[in-house]
């Protein structure tokens, strides 16, 4: 006998990132689309205001609580704005119901609250800035390539629509390489930038520079260098569509937990 579906709420349907979630758990026989929260259509259905979803008759709410009193769901996929994505999921939480969370640049203390609230209930939340496998696998060779190579700089690429940099990808590289680096304050001590920002940001010694330009999607390259050599471990995502294993995964994973996870790495096998 089949189980029951796992019921999900989708807030941001109507996004670049919204539209491929739609079309990922509409197509998953495991997963039932019990509605959309979106800032506007209250009270239509996501057929009605996005042809391209004909046949998705789920409802619209605005207001987070009236949608998850009403529709009850197990899971909410949140691909929206930072604080946006912080109320939802802390609603979300307070409800009994597991967030998973795609939209970067949520505060660290924002984080840390949803942390303390998923803990404390026990309740499953994933926080993923990347969904991307290849990009998790592209994060984990960057560590592991940290405990040779101490010198490193992180130069994250994206379409110009992105509102927050660098990315949250890039910050989580630099914390996962930072855990096997050797601290390293890097470039030529009396080094100045005759432009401010040349250098790029700056995190625990590292460079991180952030690139954005139309026809980009999401791009990330690491470069090593050592005496006589560098290493360059790369990772492009040309798709939205690259994005939606990771979160399916998280959506299956998230109803096994009994608290917070940041970052798809810390899931996958
Ligand atoms: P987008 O195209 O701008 O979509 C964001 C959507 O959120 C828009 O439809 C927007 O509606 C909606 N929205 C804003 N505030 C809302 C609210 N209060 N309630 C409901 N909906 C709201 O952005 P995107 O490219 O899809 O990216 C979304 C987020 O995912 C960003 O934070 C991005 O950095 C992140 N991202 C994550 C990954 C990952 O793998 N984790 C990958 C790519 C992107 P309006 O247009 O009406 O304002």
């Amino acid at each position: 006998m089949m189980a029951n579906p796992i019921k999900i709420v989708i807030a941001g349907p109507r996004g670049r990132m919204g539209r491929e979630a739609v079309k990922m758990v509409t197509h998953q026989k495991h997963f039932q689309m019990v509605a959309v929260i979106d800032k506007g259509n209250d009270g239509k259905k996501l057929s009605e205001v996005e042809p391209e979803f004909h046949g998705v008759d789920c409802p619209i709410y605005t207001d987070i609580h009236t949608c998850l009193k009403a529709t009850k769901p197990d899971c909410l996929i949140d691909l929206t704005v930072p604080d946006a994505a912080y109320y939802h999921a802390k609603s979300a939480l307070e409800l009994n119901v597991r967030p998973v969370v795609g939209t970067t640049g949520i505060s660290p203390d924002e984080l840390e609250d949803l942390k303390t609230l998923a803990n404390e209930k026990k309740l499953g939340c994933i926080i993923a800035p990347n969904f991307a496998i290849g990009a998790v696998l592209m994060m984990k060779f960057s560590q592991m390539a940290a405990k040779y190579f101490s010198d490193v700089e992180i130069i994250e690429l994206h379409h110009d629509g992105k509102l927050d940099a660098p990315s949250g990808t890039a910050i989580k590289t630099a914390e996962m390489i930072h855990e096997n680096r050797e601290l390293k304050q890097q470039g030529h001590p009396n080094e100045t930038e005759k432009l401010t920002g040349a250098r790029g940001a700056e995190l625990y010694g590292m460079h991180i520079h952030s690139v954005r330009l139309p026809g980009l999607i999401a791009h990330q390259q690491v470069i090593f260098g050592a005496s006589g050599e560098t290493l360059t471990i790369r990772h492009d995502s040309y798709d939205r569509s690259s994005f939606m294993t990771g979160v399916k995964v998280s959506v299956e994973t998230v109803m096994k937990l009994d608290g917070y996870v940041y970052g798809l790495e810390n899931i996958l096998d």
